[in-house]
This record gives structure tokens, C-alpha cells and sequence, in this order.
């Protein structure tokens, strides 16, 4: 599903009606803080587009994933982190809330592998 949704909270982020504390956009994505951040460094990477979740983005629009993944390495750099993790939540078993597609960016502190 590739068409703005009115009650989806990441369409109205990147639509500018809800605030977000935005630390770098490009021409298919944009870079904004969690607001409920797990790492010293937190940050959403969010297709413009709405895409339901990353599978749905890679068949419709994988310009766009890969594009996150260069912006998520920007903003590693811009925070001067070293390791950082990126996830994406499929589902809500997985723990995904916001259904529309996003990239975790999480560093700043040592992470453990496998996660809790
Ligand atoms: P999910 O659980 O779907 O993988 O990730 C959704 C993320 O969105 C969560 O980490 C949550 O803290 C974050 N989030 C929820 N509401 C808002 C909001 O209004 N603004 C921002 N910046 N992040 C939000
Ligand atoms: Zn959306």
C-alpha cells in the first residue's frame, strides 16, 4: 500500500502535521528521533512513501531500502558512532506498532547479541 494514509502516525511525521525531531532528510527518506529512544542514539529512517513494512517497500520500491540504509549510515556519523544496529519490526508479534515501514537506527552504547 503505497497511497498516504490519513491515520498513519509516519505519513503525518513526514507530512509535517505531527512534530518530530528531524536529524536528516534525502530525496526518499527522512531521519527522526524515537520518541521513547533505547539507545543513547535512537533514530527512525522512514520511507516518504507509505509502505506497510519492509518486505512491502524491497517489492514495491528498493531504491527506496537502500536508500534508508545510506541515510542510517549518515546519521551514524553525524552522532560519531561507531557500531550502530538497524532493525525493522514485522508485525505486531515482532513488536511493530506503526505500520508504516521504518529502520531502527540504535547505538551510542554497547549492544548485546543475541538481544533481549
Ligand atoms: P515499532 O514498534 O513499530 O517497530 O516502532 C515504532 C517506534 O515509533 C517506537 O520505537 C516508538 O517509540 C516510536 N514512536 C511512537 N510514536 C512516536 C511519535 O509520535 N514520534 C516519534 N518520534 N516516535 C514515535
Ligand atoms: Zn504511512
Amino acid at each position: 500500500m503505497s497511497v498516504p494514509q490519513e491515520d498513519c502516525l509516519f505519513c503525518r511525521i513526514v507530512a509535517g502535521e505531527v512534530p518530530a525531531d528531524v536529524v536528516h532528510r534525502s530525496e526518499r527518506s527522512l531521519a527522526f528521533r524515537d520518541i521513547d529512544p533505547k539507545a543513547p542514539t535512537h533514530v527512525l529512517v522512514v520511507p516518504l512513501v507509505h509502505h506497510c513494512n519492509a518486505a512491502d517497500l524491497a517489492d514495491n520500491d528498493p531504491a527506496t531500502l537502500a536508500d534508508m540504509f545510506v541515510v542510517a549510515d549518515i546519521v551514524a556519523d553525524q552522532e560519531q558512532i561507531i557500531g550502530y544496529r538497524t532493525v525493522f519490526n514485522t508485525g505486531a508479534e515482532a513488536g511493530q506498532t506503526v505500520f508504516h515501514a521504518h529502520l531502527h537506527l540504535l547505538g551510542g552504547r554497547s549492544l548485546t547479541w543475541p538481544p533481549g
